[in-house]
């Protein structure tokens, strides 16, 4: 497979050959076209295998410059991952000029919601500091329709399960939801028997 062979603009084939990518990986080979058709989709799947980018690609076409709003929402256990897949998405999408912005604790609240007040495609953050801003209202859930939980285990084990529940309970029923864990325990099971729609399972 060659990713000239998905449905992807030339902003985002051109920014592909930039990173050096030749060929979609394993994981992007199932992921991408399943985003691109608007499917759920369950990665169980190791770091270091191209996840970031199979969820990255997909939404970076996808969304529609012209809306100022968040249309997909990230989220990932550690500051330093959201931080990790900001960049990503950046790279990415840097010739559709995308907006990314990170939210994370330990970080002055104020300057965050300044950077959610601009235009912001795509936020990425971790669970509690993004229920801070839904409390708050500085984050406006009505446009979303893509939810990505990556390392959802590790979110399982710092005890973020509630919180991945309340943020997912604040955004639109209509969305695409794509969970991506190394590991698949009874919780994570639950969680996407609940909020999931008929997903693929991918196991690489
Ligand atoms: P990840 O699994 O998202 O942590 O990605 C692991 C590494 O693989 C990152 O450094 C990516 O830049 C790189 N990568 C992602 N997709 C590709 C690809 N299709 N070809 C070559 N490298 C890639």
């Amino acid at each position: 497979t060659n990713f000239s062979d998905y449905a992807l603009s030339n902003d985002l084939l051109k920014a592909i050959s930039m990173l050096n990518f030749k060929n979609p990986t394993k994981v992007q080979e199932l992921v991408i076209p399943a985003v691109l058709e608007k499917k759920d989709i369950i990665v169980k799947s190791q770091t270091g295998s191209g996840k970031t980018a199979a969820f990255a690609i997909p939404i970076s076409e996808v969304v529609n410059w012209d809306e100022n709003k968040p249309q997909a929402l990230v989220l990932a256990p550690t500051r330093e991952l959201a931080i990790q897949i900001k960049e990503d998405f950046f790279n990415i999408g840097r010739f559709k000029r995308l907006k990314v912005s990170a939210v994370y604790g330990k970080f002055p609240f104020y300057m965050q919601e300044r950077e959610l007040k601009q235009k912001t495609h795509v936020v990425v953050g971790t669970p509690g500091r993004i229920i801070d801003h839904l409390e708050r209202g500085t984050l406006d859930t009505s446009m979303i329709e893509y939810l990505v939980i990556d390392e959802a285990d590790e979110m399982l084990n710092m005890g973020f399960i509630e919180q991945i529940e309340t943020i997912i309970s604040n955004l639109p029923k209509e969305r695409v939801t794509m969970l991506l864990s190394a590991t698949l325990p009874k919780e994570l099971e639950t969680l996407c028997s609940n909020y999931m729609n008929d997903p693929i399972y991918a196991e690489i």
